[in-house]
């Protein structure tokens, strides 16, 4: 705890300190380039990995960086946190960013680990079709190559229950919203993106910084 109290001491003297201006003027109002939806993973910051400021981010974490699909009986502070940064914030872009080294994607491939954790276990409940996906579609991989795939098959599950999201599906419907699928490698740094084209994860850095998903989806479309 000690080192949190200094981090604050220090943060205060030297950070605030020297940029008064900025953290008076995040006072004033925020608007957010983007809805982050990640894991709570101590090792993620997204603020780092992205090289962006504070009002620049609005972030949604939780264990396994799962979104439940959107029911009466599901509504819950991801709902809230969602329509709230695209009805009110008016966000253009939500990227959901899984993970290397997932805990919650090795509890969800490992059930039997869960047993004294029922809340964990009743929360993976919402990803229960990433695990089905995995058992079906990719019965032969196991160790390293099983949990990568499960974390970049899992993305995909909750980037298809954020689309039940009726904030999320009239912007999207009205191309005023993208919606990113991201994995980010914790031991290089790494941010793979995915691209429909492909049908895979491919490293950001290569992907052409003003292309967005919906713009792919179009292009497929056109060319369908
Ligand atoms: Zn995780």
């Amino acid at each position: 705890m000690q080192k949190l109290v200094q981090g604050v001491h220090n943060f205060q003297m030297e950070i605030v300190g020297a940029q008064r201006d900025f953290f008076r003027r995040l006072a004033e109002g925020q608007t957010p380039i983007a809805l982050f939806i990640t894991c709570s993973d101590s090792r993620i910051s997204p603020n780092l990995l992205t090289q962006t400021e504070p009002g620049d981010l609005f972030i949604l974490r939780n264990a396994g960086n799962i979104v439940p699909p959107y029911t009466p009986s599901t509504i819950g502070g991801e709902a809230a946190t969602i329509e709230f940064a695209v009805s009110v914030l008016g966000v253009h872009d939500i990227i959901i960013c899984g993970h290397s080294h997932c805990g919650a994607m090795k509890g969800l491939l490992n059930p039997e680990s869960l047993k004294d954790t029922p809340a964990v276990e009743h929360w993976l409940g919402n990803a229960e079709a990433t695990r089905r996906i995995m058992k079906e579609k990719y019965s032969d991989l196991d160790g390293e190559r099983l949990l990568t795939a499960t974390v970049e098959e899992n993305t995909l599950v909750q980037l298809e229950n954020l689309r039940t999201h009726p904030s999320v599906r009239a912007k999207v419907a009205a191309g005023k919203l993208n919606l990113h699928a991201w994995v980010y490698k914790l031991e290089t740094g790494e941010v793979f993106d995915f691209n429909p084209l492909e049908g895979q994860f491919v490293p950001l850095s290569e992907r052409p910084a003003a292309e967005s998903e919906s713009k792919l989806i179009r292009r497929i479309e056109r060319s369908i």
